[in-house]
């Protein structure tokens, strides 16, 4: 069986940012990151991709190029855990032992959840930025409209960059506004939840756009059926103090934002809470039972915003706590929740949402540079142009720019 010091699940934003950063603690330590994909994408790019700003050739890179040097890439699934013997099985069953494990293969986006979904997707006006594929059609849909009715959907939290949805809605109603067609548009967002953003402090500035595109807000309208040849969509509404009921809505183009789910592998491991996700004390990231697992990204439990920018502060943090249990000593960082979602409001302008655990606001720049709670031009420039470069030449490669890790203030006995 092969055998490493430190055996990492998943070589995605939280994967590989965790490998570089320990490499480059420890260039002794023997690593492998286990992951079946060729291509590593920049999801936070799709947004763009979906709004006629990016490429989608520009959010991916080969996942070869992109495993630190020094650190071995075994190009497989991970199929089952077995943590009592300290090893992973793999798909076809091969087995790989390991002195520490960190788990980062990230959530399922549960595309079947919705009937009649997948049938569709890329076809009849049905789209999502969620996948690398589709972004391109979202961008498509909105060029070749020019009257009906766009629907935007929502589903159940938790979901990552939960602001992603609305995001499509606000670029498609800028292009609609710039081309004089918005009038005729009837915008409809279809949100299962009950709020528009959860951090209060922001909607202020986002109500002031649902406005502007005259975008009408449905709650507790959840996605459960599409109908592409029909052009109709089903929601299950539960609002809180009414009889659940079911609406049929037309549509001439609609962006779905899927259901989504601890991976299966997950769900059903030693390692899963009840609700299927890695279970991880929140501040240090290690596994509440086993003392050699640490994870982090979307599949882990604490209650951070799912982001890619919530990975870069998390990887030094399981970084230093590995490096410190090798070395004998108790953890020494904590992660604080933080979580960034540059809701992109306006073609050149963002609402720069930046919080950490419990909604606490954690901006990364004064506010004369970037208030969060306004929409900013900085920000546009800070999400086009300087993120996807701190994306791939920073964080992956274990230079921890704006990721210090708090230290960890351990409990008086
Ligand atoms: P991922 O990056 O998804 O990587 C998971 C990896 O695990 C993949 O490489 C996969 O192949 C691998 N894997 C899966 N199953 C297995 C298995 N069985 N065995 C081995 N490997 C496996 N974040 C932001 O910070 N800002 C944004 O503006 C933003 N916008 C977004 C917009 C969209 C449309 C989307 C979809 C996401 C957005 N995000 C954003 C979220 C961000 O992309 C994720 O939070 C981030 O990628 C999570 O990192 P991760 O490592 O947990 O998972």
């Amino acid at each position: 069986d092969a055998s490493f010091d430190v055996v990492i699940v998943g070589g995605g934003a939280g994967g590989i940012a965790t490998a570089a950063s320990l490499h480059a603690r420890k260039s002794d330590l023997s690593i492998a990151i286990i992951d079946p994909s060729d291509v590593h994408y920049y999801q936070p790019g799709w947004t763009l991709v979906g709004g006629g700003v990016f490429t989608p050739e520009q959010t991916a890179k080969t996942m070869g190029s992109l495993i630190p040097r020094g650190v071995k890439w075994i190009k497989a699934a991970v199929a089952a855990f077995e943590p009592q013997n300290n090893a992973v099985i793999l798909d076809g069953c091969r087995v790989v032992k390991y002195d520490r494990l960190v788990v980062s293969p990230g959530l399922k986006l549960d595309w079947s959840a919705v009937e009649g979904l997948e049938e569709t997707l890329g076809r009849n006006g049905v789209t999502s930025n969620y996948r690398y594929d589709l972004a391109p059609y979202t961008w498509q849909l909105v060029e070749g409209l020019k009257a009906g009715r766009a629907l935007f959907t929502q589903p159940p939290m938790p979901i990552k960059c939960a602001g992603a949805p609305q995001k499509a809605m606000y670029l498609s109603g800028d292009a609609w506004v710039r081309r004089g067609v918005l009038k005729d548009i009837d915008i409809q967002f279809m949100n299962a939840g009950g709020v528009l953003f959860g951090v209060k402090d922001y909607v202020p500035a986002l109500m002031e756009y649902v406005r502007k595109y005259d975008a009408t807000l449905n709650f507790f309208h959840n996605l459960v059926a599409v109908d592409g040849a029909a052009k109709t969509a089903t929601f299950k509404v539960a609002k809180p103090d009414a009889e659940p009921e079911q609406v049929t809505v037309e549509f001439d183009m609609m962006h779905v934002c899927p259901p989504q789910v601890a991976p299966d592998f997950i769900r059903v491991s030693p390692l899963a809470d009840a609700a299927g996700w890695v279970d991880v004390d929140q501040a240090t990231l290690r596994h509440k039972s086993f003392d050699n697992i640490w994870s982090l990204g979307d599949v882990m439990n604490a209650p951070n915003a799912k982001t890619a920018a919530a990975a870069r502060k998390q990887a030094p943090v399981v970084a230093d706590n590995i490096v410190a249990d090798i070395e004998g000593r108790a953890p020494v960082a904590a992660y604080d929740g933080y979580g960034s979602c540059p809701l992109t409001v306006e073609r050149g302008k963002i609402v720069l949402a930046e919080f950490g655990y419990g909604g606490v606001m954690k901006p990364s720049f004064p506010k004369f540079l970037i208030d969060g709670t306004r929409p900013s031009r900085a920000a546009w420039f800070l999400k086009e142009k300087l993120l996807p470069p701190i994306y791939w030449s920073a964080m992956l490669k274990g230079k921890e720019w704006m990721a210090k890790p708090e230290p960890l203030k351990v409990a008086a006995e």
